[in-house]
């Protein structure tokens, strides 16, 4: 495996697995320090591919795009969960590479990676194992209801299954399987559902060395299972609360030896639940880990002195990790190409038209951010807005004022 000793400098050249939003804007920032960039995603239009240096259009597996990487790139991270571990342990046989494969592994994983939460004594939610339809049959019921979820391959509330039934489970698992016949099964797990009082995440990078530093924690709001709000400002959070989810957090990237960046999602309930307890009031179990920058890290990009992309910079090419300091409360709406269907559209036919830039960017603090997606589609992540201010109140008022002319839902003030 290839250790780095030294740090990588402006010059060099970083290479990312992965060309969508979050490979963009780590291109972005990797350009701002000075860095060449090289994307590797088979498609030509992606995100990040349109902004870097090079852009390698091939499969993940592939191995003349693999080879053309190792031969551009000085380093190489990922920003693509689901990039296969045995291509990350084959880039890190000839450059430095992290996120390691063993943790992308991990985090690939719903079963691995709880496991290494209770590995961690950090709290998870009931849960079993579901393997084979026989496993189906020696369900407890004390798990309904559940949520059942594909074991990997899950992203923004996709490949999950909400249950009240044995029958209802059943239903579910052979939902998720698909017309899978000729394929081996997909493993779930089935988890209970829990009574969340809200949620949060908290990002940290990870060097070789074992230093962690870390963004302030983030509250997020979830809309049809996809995040839609993140809140980053004074009273979003309990105190004690924030500093129980960096403990949490360090412990399971320690244990794990993690270098680079990394996202743990928690799940907040009344503490009445079987886990720990922050000053009577709450208690906490974490959800997920995502190997990589998280769209609820966004805000730090325009709120943060470091953003979590240029902490993925800095644990790359091993550069003195410092610990980000926040400028302004911020909050940060996510844009789904919900906001681009006009309202002529009908059941029938999709009508899109660019929504109202003008009007958003008439209001203080906004900070307009689009991934360059070509074609919208209905949950489709097209960009963000951040907003940042010196009030929270003020905050609220923007955000509301944007959701209005978005046509959304609006948000109350935790
Ligand atoms: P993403 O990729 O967006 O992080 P995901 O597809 O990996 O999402 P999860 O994070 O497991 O899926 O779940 C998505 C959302 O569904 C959670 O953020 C939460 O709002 C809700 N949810 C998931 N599991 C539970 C649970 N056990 N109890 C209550 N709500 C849950
Ligand atoms: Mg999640």
């Amino acid at each position: 495996m290839h250790k780095p000793t030294k740090s990588l400098l402006p010059g060099a050249t970083l290479g990312v697995l992965g060309g969508g939003q979050l490979g963009r804007m780590f291109v972005h920032c990797a350009q701002r320090m000075g860095f060449k960039t090289a994307v590797l995603d088979p498609d030509p239009q992606s995100p990040a591919g349109l902004v870097s240096h090079h852009h390698i259009a091939t499969d993940f597996t592939d191995p003349h795009g693999l080879q053309e990487l190792i031969h551009l790139c000085d380093a190489v991270t990922t920003e693509f969960e689901n990039v296969p571990a045995i291509v990350l342990k084959e880039l890190a046989a000839h450059r430095p590479v992290n996120p390691s494969a063993h943790a992308v592994s991990i985090a690939q994983d719903r079963i691995r990676e709880k496991k290494h939460f209770s590995d961690c004594k950090v709290p998870v939610a009931p849960y079993d194992v579901i393997e084979t339809q026989k496993d189906l049959e020696t369900i407890s019921i004390d798990l309904m209801p559940g949520i059942l979820k594909t074991a990997r391959l899950g992203y923004d509330g996709k490949g999950q299954i909400r249950v009240k039934t044995s029958n209802d489970l059943k239903l579910a698992w052979d939902e998720l399987q698909g017309h899978r016949e000729a394929e081996p099964l997909m493993p779930c797990v089935l988890e209970k559902l829990l009574p969340l009082e809200f949620e949060c995440s908290i990002i940290l990078a990870r060097n070789t060395s074992g230093l962690i530093v870390n963004l302030p924690p983030q509250r997020n709001i979830h809309r049809e299972g996809i995040l839609a709000l993140t809140q980053v400002h004074p009273g979003c959070l309990p105190v004690a609360l924030g500093a129980q989810l960096i403990e949490f957090a360090s412990a399971v990237a320690t244990q794990l030896e993690y270098v680079g960046v990394l996202c743990v999602e928690f799940f907040v309930l009344k503490s009445a639940a079987p886990s720990t307890s922050l000053d009577g009031a709450y208690s906490l179990v974490v959800n997920e880990i995502a190997p990589r920058p998280h769209n609820s890290g966004h805000y730090s990009v325009e709120a943060c002195d470091i953003s979590q992309f240029e902490l993925q910079v800095r644990a790359l090419t091993n550069l003195p990790l410092t610990a980000p300091r926040q400028l302004c409360p911020a909050l940060m709406l996510n844009l789904l190409g919900n906001l681009w269907l006009s309202p002529e559209s009908t059941a029938e036919q999709s009508i899109w038209r660019e929504p109202d830039w003008s009007s958003i960017l008439a209001l203080s603090g906004v900070h307009l951010n689009l991934y360059g997606k070509h074609e919208p589609r209905k949950l489709r992540k097209m960009g963000h807005i951040t907003i940042t201010g010196t009030d929270t109140d003020s905050l609220y008022k923007t955000l509301n004022q944007i959701t209005k002319i978005l046509g959304m839902p609006a948000f109350d003030k935790p």
